[in-house]
């Protein structure tokens, strides 16, 4: 065996937890360092620039902020790939808002789009905005469909809503079904693929979450390993109903023993 064309990988429960590097992570990046790759994170929180700091903070290594590709980064792509200069209603952190201005504008009385993201942001008065844009015309677009994610707070672990759960009252209130981007939709998959120019069949997607990570990569022909430090747990049974990964393994080291 030996390394992959090329890599994407998922951070949260792959690489971290939290603040807090996972065994293996730094001497695993450090190994592939000669393979083209990109960290592909349906967290649109943070901007990819505060990502790499995150990482460099946490000794896992010192990347360009290019190597990262958030859900709100790639919403803002597919969305000035289908509009120009669109004008949107954003509703989350401010990583999804600047991802957004950087190719749309702003404007909460006449948006083209409501975009929902994760983090603080909704309330009443907010859902009342959007469910009246939506009423206007504009589509409903969610950063991610993870319906809860795992948090820290005060530095005990919660469990927090995601972009899914979020999204979803102004599902129900207008009756419409959100314009999804993260994994497993194809979106982030192709982008990075597009950006590393590289087929999908030559790229292996390293993941912690069955359901999203590697189900989205299994769908467009990506080779899958599936790493059981995050959200799936050690002894977890596989999913009766989903193709088994091309790698399960424990950690990441064993993921680099497999192939070195
Ligand atoms: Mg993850």
């Amino acid at each position: 065996m030996s390394l992959p064309r090329a890599l994407l990988l998922d951070m949260d429960g792959v690489l971290y937890r939290g603040s807090s590097p996972i065994e293996g992570a730094a001497e695993f990046l450090h190994a592939i360092s000669d393979c083209p790759f990109r960290f592909i994170t349906n967290n649109p929180i943070a901007t990819p620039e505060q990502v790499v700091s995150k990482m460099k903070a946490m000794g896992l290594g010192d990347f360009a902020a290019e190597t990262v590709i958030t859900s709100a980064q790639a919403t803002a792509r597919y969305l000035a790939s289908e509009k120009a200069d669109f004008r949107f209603y954003a509703i989350g952190a401010s990583g999804l808002s600047k991802a957004l201005s950087q190719v749309g504008h702003q404007d909460d009385q006449a948006a083209d789009y409501v975009v929902v993201g994760e983090g603080e942001g909704l309330d009443y008065q907010t859902l009342s905005k959007a469910i009246a844009l939506i009423q206007q015309g504009a589509v409903l677009i969610s950063t991610n469909p993870d319906i809860t994610v795992d948090g820290f707070v005060d530095g005990k672990p919660v469990v927090l809503p995601g972009g899914g759960a979020l999204v979803a009252p102004m599902e129900k209130a207008c009756g419409v079904k959100a314009i999804t981007i993260g994994k497993p939709e194809p979106l982030l998959y192709e982008m990075a693929l597009a950006d590393l120019a590289v087929e999908a069949g030559d790229c292996v997607m390293v993941g912690d979450r069955p359901d999203t990570d590697i189900l989205g990569a299994q769908s467009l022909g990506l080779q899958t390993a599936l790493v059981r430090t995050g959200r799936f747990a050690p002894d977890a049974e596989w999913p009766v109903d989903q193709v088994a990964p091309t790698w399960d393994v424990s950690d990441l080291s064993q993921l680099l023993a497999a192939w070195t």
